[in-house]
């Protein structure tokens, strides 16, 4: 893939009013300029040139980012890894991911050769595609590629291809819905399709306390509909689980703080006459 200057234009265009201040812009430059270095850090100097025209703190500000990133990126692969132990610990042989994104969870699920079926659904055409070139779908070899299935669906509507799965996933996923929507994402998970787990995760807003550019009250996404604290979230595991004959297991990602709890909060619901 051939970058050339043009794109660093292209990116700053596209970006116009959002980039700069987006915490992760260091990441989404990388991404879209290929990895190459001097375009990379070109884009960046110029996105936050009008800020800190003093070269040094530039400079500052850009480690700073960094490091915030690691840890965001940190934060992410500690998720995947909490969820994937869930998931192993469920011993299943067909898992769905529900609002799979651009594949990240699939792509490690793939590499767990007892489970014989992996589907993603999400609702975006764009992030199946995406999930399909990191797969690199077309090139699978055929063992794994008998395994996987990418469809496009809404998690507000009931569908009969979310049917005998045994572990479900749902990762950051309820977040991105309208609150009055989560009515819809229950019963189409926990009523219709029923899988034996449901494993959901979400951000923990107390612990955003902790993020330095975060003003109070702030989303870490601006896709974000919500975040809740843990009382929220705990509240709403455990009506779910006493409504559809769940059991729920409420656990963590990312390192603990004392006072405001994990970057991230995961649960794990049971179904109760497979519980027992
Ligand atoms: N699980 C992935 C992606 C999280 S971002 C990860 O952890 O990386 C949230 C995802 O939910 C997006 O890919 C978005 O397209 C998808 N999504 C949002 N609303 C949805 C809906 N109603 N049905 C299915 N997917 C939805």
């Amino acid at each position: 893939y051939w970058v050339s200057r043009d794109e660093v234009d292209k990116l700053l265009r596209a970006g116009e009013g959002w980039l700069k201040d987006h915490p992760a812009r260091e990441t989404i430059s990388k991404r879209y300029l290929a990895h190459q270095r001097r375009y990379v850090s070109e884009a960046l100097s110029r996105l936050i040139e009008e800020d800190d025209p003093n070269l040094e703190q530039r400079e500052e500000t850009q480690a700073a980012d960094e490091a915030a990133l690691e840890r965001v990126l940190n934060l992410n692969e500690q998720r995947l890894e909490a969820v994937l132990r869930h998931v192993a610990a469920a011993t299943p042989s067909r898992v769905v991911d529900l609002g799979c994104g651009e594949g990240k969870l699939l792509e490690k699920l793939l590499k767990i050769r007892t489970i014989t079926a992996i589907a993603g659904m999400d609702v975006s055409p764009m992030q199946l595609e995406r999930a399909a070139r990191r797969l690199r779908l077309d090139r699978m070899p055929e063992c794994d590629r008998e395994r996987l299935t990418l469809f496009q669906g809404s998690l507000l509507y009931r569908d009969s291809r979310l049917n005998g799965y045994d572990v479900a996933t749902l990762v950051e996923v309820i977040e991105h819905l309208d609150a009055p929507r989560l009515a819809a994402l229950e019963r189409v998970v926990f009523d219709c399709a029923r899988p034996r787990h449901v494993i959901v995760t979400t951000p923990n807003a107390e612990y955003n306390a902790l993020f330095p550019k975060m003003s109070p009250g702030a989303m870490r996404h601006k896709d974000h509909r919500f975040e809740w604290n843990r009382n929220h979230f705990q509240d709403w595991a455990e009506g779910i689980a006493a409504r559809h004959g769940y059991s729920v297991a409420l656990d963590a990602a990312g390192d603990s703080h004392p006072e405001y709890g994990p970057p991230t909060q995961l649960a794990v619901f049971t179904l109760e006459e497979d519980a027992a």
